[in-house]
């Protein structure tokens, strides 16, 4: 019988600016070279979260949809921090990163309650354009098994965040070219377990084909399922194009 590979996608609706959806699509296309069969899980405002998810993904978005969501992502809170601390694998892109933590002050002063996954915090210094982080972010990858990799894709955050004390995560990378958390400290996303939050967008993952297989690798074991055909896959034309966008951006 074939394999199965849950996808849980909060918020698709609010939550997926940039081409964000672009990480989906490629977890589900080396999924598929497996000959696993990726069961896509969409959750809204006021639905329940699945009851079997193997990744989840939430993307970016603008403040106000920060501010619709995010009374209802509480409702999600524990299964979401349950699974996580089971080992379920999740990628959250800026805005949603941020709303994984434990707080977002917008540049206007709301103030978005997190779900606290992640020891961070975030405050957006104004709502003027001046003082956002965009460009292209080019940084190397701190999660020990992918040994420094390149890390590469696109920024736009007002939001500077900070790590809070004795925190339980690690940051995801070391910023090379570009800003990362914040304007100042050169570090760049958080990883706690398999969960990764990250200011990558571009989408990350179709630029990034060695971040997606150590997701992939992590709910293969997690399942008790081969790894062993990852290493025969041809992740060429990603890996090339990952190394030519860093060279261009580094
Ligand atoms: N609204 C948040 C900020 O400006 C997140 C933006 C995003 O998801 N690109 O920091």
């Amino acid at each position: 019988m074939q394999s199965k590979f849950y996808i849980t996608h909060l918020y698709p609706l609010e939550m997926s600016i940039y081409g964000d959806m672009g990480n989906i699509i490629a977890m589900k296309y080396i999924l598929n070279l497996l000959d696993i069969e990726v069961i896509y899980q969409k959750v809204n405002i006021a639905q329940k979260l699945p009851y079997r998810t193997d990744w989840y993904f939430i993307g970016g978005g603008q403040d106000k949809e920060q501010l619709i969501i995010y009374e209802d992502l509480q409702q999600k809170k524990e299964q979401l921090l349950n699974d996580i601390k089971g080992g379920v694998g999740l990628l959250a892109i800026c805005g949603g990163y941020q709303l994984l933590g434990k707080k977002f002050v917008t540049g206007r002063g709301e103030q978005v309650l997190g779900i606290g996954l992640f020891d961070i915090t975030t405050q957006a210094p104004s709502s003027n354009v001046k003082t956002r982080c965009i460009g292209n972010l080019v940084e190397k990858c701190l999660i020990p098994e992918l040994n420094q990799i390149n890390l590469v894709g696109f920024e736009n955050h007002s939001g500077q965040t900070n790590f809070t004390n004795r925190s339980k995560c690690l940051p995801l990378a070391k910023v090379i070219a570009g800003y990362g958390n914040n304007l100042e400290s050169k570090y760049e996303g958080c990883v706690y377990k398999n969960a990764v939050g990250t200011y990558l967008h571009g989408s990350c993952l179709p630029k990034n084909p060695e971040l997606t297989l150590w997701f992939i690798r992590n709910q293969l074991l997690r399942k008790n399922l081969s790894t062993k055909r990852l290493g025969e896959l041809n992740l060429e034309i990603s890996r090339k194009t990952n190394k030519q966008l860093v060279n261009k951006f580094k």
